[in-house]
C-alpha cells in the first residue's frame, strides 16, 4: 500500500548485512586504497569494511591539513538502509552525532512568496482501485472540498504538529506503520563515529598528503599514491573520495565534469550554525529568497544554516546578509564560502579507481541527495565488485546505473526551480524561462494534463516525492485519472475525509520530537 517517497531503490536494499568470509580466489583484489577521509571515505572504509574486510586490506589515506567539507547533514530514509547494514544501533548514532529525525522538507516561498509546503518522505494516502490517492484529491479540489495535501500523509502531517515517532513494525495497516524517516546529524560527528567503527574492523588509516599519483605504463592503471613524506601507497583498486579535488579521477586520469549550471543556476553556498531554538523540528526547512535558498537543519546542539545561490544574480556580500539577518538565533561562527559546479563527473568508474563523493559529482542540497549517492555508489561497487581483471562488462554496467540516477535527481532538483510563479526577482524570472531537459518536460506535460506521475525504473524518487512538489509549487493538473468519476461526489468526500481523520487521530498520539528524542537518545 503506502511506501516511503524516497524508497531503498535497487542495489542497496538487495545487500545482506553479512561480511562475506571464507577463502578468496587468486584474482581476488586484496588491497582497496581509499583516498579522502571526508562523509564518502569514512561511509566506504565503513561499509567495505563490514563486508569485505576479512577478504582484503582497506587502506584509507587522508591528510589533517585538506579540511572535509564540513557540511552535509541532511539525509534520506535511504540511510537506513545502510546503517542496518553496519548494524548501528541508531539511538547510540543520534547521540554521538547530536542528530535528529526528519520527516521531510519544508519548502517555504517557492511556488510564490507567502507559500509553504513539505516534500514528506511517505506517501500520500491509500491508493483505491489501483488508482493512486492524489487523483482522488485533485478531484476533491476541483470542487473545492478537499483539505490541503498534507492532511493526507502521516509524515507531512506529524511535521505540522512537530511530532515524531518510529514507525510502528507490528501496524501494517496503520499509518502508525507508514512513518518514514531519516536524519538530520554533525557532518563532523557522523564521519568520526564511522571511523571509529571502520578502524574497529580493521581499516589502517594513513594521515599525509598526497602530492603524485603513479600510473602503470603498460594500461595507464593507477598503480599508487606518494605522500609529501615519500611514502608510496600501492593498491589494486582505488576509491577516490577527495573531495572536489579529484585526485585520481580527475587530476590523475583526467576523467572530464559535466557542468549543469544551465539548468541549475546556483554555483555557491555560505554555511553557518546558530544556536538550537525550540521546538525541536521534525523536518529540514528550505526558504526561498531573492537568488537563491536557504537551509535551516535542526540538531540538539546547534541549527546548521546555510544560504545557496548564484553569483550571477546576488552579490557575496548581499548573500551573507540574507543568511544573517534570516537566522533563527545569533550566529555560532564566521559564515564559510563555499563556491561549487553542479554536475558531474562523465564517468565515475574508469580502469581501477572508483570516484565516490563530491569527486563524482554535486546536486546543491536541497532535496539532500549526496549522502545518498555516496551510499548508492558504494552499494553499486559491492554489487559489482571486480576481480584483478576488471572487466569493462562491469565497469559500463555501472557507469550506465549510476548516470540514470544522477540524470533522474537532476530532472527532480530543477523542478524545484522551474515550476515557480515567482516574477519579483531577476533569478526566479530566469528560473521559470530557462530551458529544461526533455526527460523532465515530459514529467511536467504528463501532470499538467491528468495529473499523472511515474517513478521511471529505479529511481530514487517516487510519484508521492514528484506529485508533492509539483502541487507545492501551484502545478494545477487540468484533469485526473478517469477512474475517480466512477466514485459519487459523497463517496469520493467520505473516501478521503476518512484518510484525513485516522492519519489525525494517529498524529494526536505522537510524541513531540523533542520529547521522542529526550526519551531515547538526548546527546549528553
Ligand atoms: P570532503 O569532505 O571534501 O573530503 C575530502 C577528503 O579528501 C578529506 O579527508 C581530505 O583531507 C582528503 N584529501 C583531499 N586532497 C588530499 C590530498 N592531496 N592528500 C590527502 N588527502 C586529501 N549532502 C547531503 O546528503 N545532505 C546535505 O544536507 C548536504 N549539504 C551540503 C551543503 C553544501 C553547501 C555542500 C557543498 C555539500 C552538501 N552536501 C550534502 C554534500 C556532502 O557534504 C558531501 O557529499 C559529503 O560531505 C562528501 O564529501 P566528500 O567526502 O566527498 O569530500
Amino acid at each position: 500500500m503506502l511506501r516511503p517517497a524516497t524508497a531503498d531503490s535497487s542495489v542497496w536494499a538487495a545487500i545482506r548485512p553479512r561480511a562475506l568470509k571464507g577463502r578468496m580466489g587468486a584474482a581476488t583484489i586484496k588491497d582497496v586504497v581509499i583516498v579522502g577521509g571526508g562523509t564518502a571515505g569514512w561511509m566506504a572504509a565503513a561499509a567495505l569494511s563490514k563486508l569485505m574486510g576479512h577478504a582484503c586490506r582497506i587502506r584509507l589515506v587522508e591528510s589533517d591539513e585538506i579540511a572535509t567539507i564540513g557540511v552535509g547533514e541532511a539525509t534520506i530514509p535511504t540511510i537506513k538502509a545502510f546503517n542496518a547494514l553496519l548494524d548501528i544501533d541508531e539511538d547510540e548514532f543520534l547521540r554521538k552525532t547530536q542528530g535528529t529525525f526528519k520527516l521531510g522538507i519544508e519548502f517555504v516561498n517557492w511556488g510564490q512568496i507567502g507559500d509553504a509546503y513539505i516534500h514528506g518522505f511517505g506517501s500520500i494516502g491509500a491508493s483505491l482501485g489501483n488508482v493512486a490517492c492524489h487523483h482522488y484529491w485533485l478531484k476533491l479540489r476541483q470542487l473545492g472540498q478537499a483539505a490541503d495535501l498534507e492532511r493526507y500523509s502521516i509524515n507531512t502531517a506529524a511535521c505540522r504538529s512537530g511530532k515524531y515517532m518510529r514507525s510502528v513494525a507490528d501496524m501494517p495497516n496503520s499509518p502508525l506503520g507508514e512513518i518514514a524517516n531519516a536524519f538530520h546529524f554533525d557532518a563532523g560527528l557522523y564521519a568520526q563515529y564511522l571511523r571509529t567503527l571502520s578502524e574497529a574492523r580493521g581499516v589502517v588509516r594513513t594521515e599525509g598528503r598526497i602530492v603524485r599519483t603513479i600510473l602503470r605504463e603498460t594500461d595507464g592503471f593507477i598503480d599508487s599514491v606518494v605522500l609529501e613524506s615519500g611514502e608510496r601507497i600501492e593498491g589494486e583498486f582505488f576509491i577516490d573520495c577527495s573531495g572536489t579535488r579529484a585526485l585520481l579521477i580527475g587530476q590523475a586520469l583526467g576523467v572530464p565534469y559535466e557542468d549543469w549550471s544551465h539548468w541549475l543556476p546556483c554555483n555557491r553556498a555560505i554555511a553557518v550554525p546558530c544556536a538550537s531554538v525550540s521546538p525541536l523540528l521534525p523536518y529540514t526547512r528550505a526558504t526561498a529568497h531573492s537568488a537563491g535558498w536557504q537551509w535551516r537543519i535542526p540538531l540538539q546542539s546547534r541549527i546548521g544554516n546555510g544560504l545557496v545561490y548564484s553569483s550571477q544574480f546576488m552579490s557575496q556580500d548581499e548573500a551573507t546578509s540574507t543568511l544573517l539577518s534570516h537566522l533563527d538565533a545569533p550566529a555560532l561562527a564566521e559564515p564559510r564560502h563555499i563556491p561549487f559546479v553542479p554536475g558531474r563527473r562523465k564517468k565515475t568508474w574508469v580502469k581501477n579507481c572508483v570516484a565516490v563523493g563530491l569527486s563524482s559529482g554535486f546536486f546543491e542540497p536541497i532535496e539532500s541527495t549526496n549522502i545518498h549517492l555516496i551510499q548508492s555508489a558504494i552499494g553499486r561497487v559491492i554489487s559489482l565488485f571486480p576481480n584483478a581483471g576488471f572487466h569493462q562488462a562491469d565497469i559500463d554496467e555501472y557507469n550506465s546505473q549510476i548516470q540514470f540516477e544522477y540524470e533522474r535527481i537532476r530532472d527532480f532538483i530543477i523542478l524545484h526551480y522551474k515550476a515557480t510563479q515567482r516574477t519579483d526577482s531577476p533569478f526566479w524570472n530566469h528560473c521559470r524561462d530557462m530551458a529544461i531537459p526533455d526527460s523532465l518536460q515530459h514529467r511536467i506535460d504528463l501532470f499538467s494534463s491528468n495529473g499523472r506521475a511515474y517513478r521511471e525504473a529505479a529511481e530514487l524518487f517516487a510519484e508521492a516525492s514528484w506529485v508533492q512538489v509539483m502541487v507545492g509549487q501551484r502545478m494545477r493538473p487540468d484533469g485526473y485519472h478517469p477512474y475517480v468519476d466512477l466514485l459519487s461526489d459523497a463517496d469520493l468526500k467520505a473516501f478521503l475525509g476518512n484518510i484525513e481523520s485516522v492519519i489525525q487521530k494517529c498524529v494526536d498520539v505522537m510524541p513531540l520530537h523533542e520529547a521522542y528524542i529526550g526519551q531515547h537518545c538526548a546527546a549528553s
